[in-house]
């Protein structure tokens, strides 16, 4: 991905000099819990719940933005600020004004408006207060422990966290919320998974018109992400980590699924064509 030289977002906060618990959470926790499946957005309404709990929590002061010279910090803004001007012209095409997320960098956890955030939870989204939340070393976990390499692979990454995001202003997390309020726990892992699917497409809508737009993709990006898809698929996260898959358990889908939402998304650039909600075949 040629990224270097684009507009770098200035929604990107750098808290990894704050510490909360900073490293103190435990890097084998973090490990265990990662390879666990907990892994790459955990939903935004699985998170309201993980996170319950966590007790009054001083909101954090302002923080700033990342030193110029830090490489993936740039990439990180680099990325999301494309996604900003790509869903900024969607959503005006949606009749609605596009308001652009925050993304907050992070080591070891930190307070969002959803309670206490770690890095255990891979990179995720919090409604309240319009967030995502990196910590930057999920990306080695991904490149290393996950064999999924390269740069697109995580920007997919964030722009998988930027679709749900999109789906809070879409109010589509608030409807689910209300179906899973009476759902079973079946019910609801099957809801979460049509929502993380369609954060898959989302992710792939930009991706299309990112590209139409810039033309930074390079030989062999796009096959960076799909890989990446398949391997965060919940079958593969099990089939690693427990050795067997247990399809009832699932929250984010197959690799299959993953790759097949994504690619949805990619080849159409149409919002409409990620209607997971309502779709019988996933
Ligand atoms: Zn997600």
């Amino acid at each position: 991905m040629k990224w270097e030289r684009h507009r770098q977002s200035s929604n990107v906060e750098d808290r990894r000099g704050q510490g909360l618990a900073g490293r103190g959470i435990g890097i084998g926790t973090v490990i265990v819990a990662l390879i666990g499946g907990l892994l790459f957005g955990v939903d935004p309404l699985t998170m309201l719940s993980l996170l319950a709990g966590g007790g009054a929590i001083q909101e954090q002061g302002p923080a700033p933005a990342p030193p110029p010279d830090d490489r993936h910090a740039a990439f990180v803004s680099t990325v999301l600020a494309d996604t900003e001007d790509v869903w900024a012209g969607l959503m005006q095409h949606e009749g609605t004004v596009y308001r652009a997320p925050k993304v907050v960098l992070f080591r070891g956890a930190t307070v969002t408006a959803c309670g206490r955030g770690s890095a255990a939870m891979g990179p995720f989204y919090c409604p309240d207060d319009e967030r995502i939340y990196i910590d930057l070393d999920f990306f080695d976990t991904l490149e290393n422990r996950l064999g999924a390499t390269g740069d697109f692979a995580q920007a997919y990454v964030i722009s998988h966290e930027v679709g749900h995001h999109v789906q809070n202003l879409l109010g589509i997390s608030d409807r689910v919320n209300r179906l899973r309020g009476r759902a079973s726990q079946a019910e609801a892992n099957s809801l979460s998974v049509r929502v993380e699917l369609q954060a898959d497409c989302l992710a792939g809508v930009w991706a299309f018109h990112s590209q139409k737009s810039k033309g930074w993709l390079e030989q062999g990006d796009i096959d960076e992400a799909l890989n990446a898809a398949a391997q965060i698929g919940d079958d593969s996260l099990q089939r690693k980590t427990q050795g067997t898959v247990v399809p009832e358990t699932f929250t984010h889908g197959t690799g299959a699924q993953r790759v097949g939402w994504f690619t949805r998304g990619l080849k159409s650039g149409k919002l409409m064509r990620c209607n997971t909600l309502e779709t019988g075949q996933l």
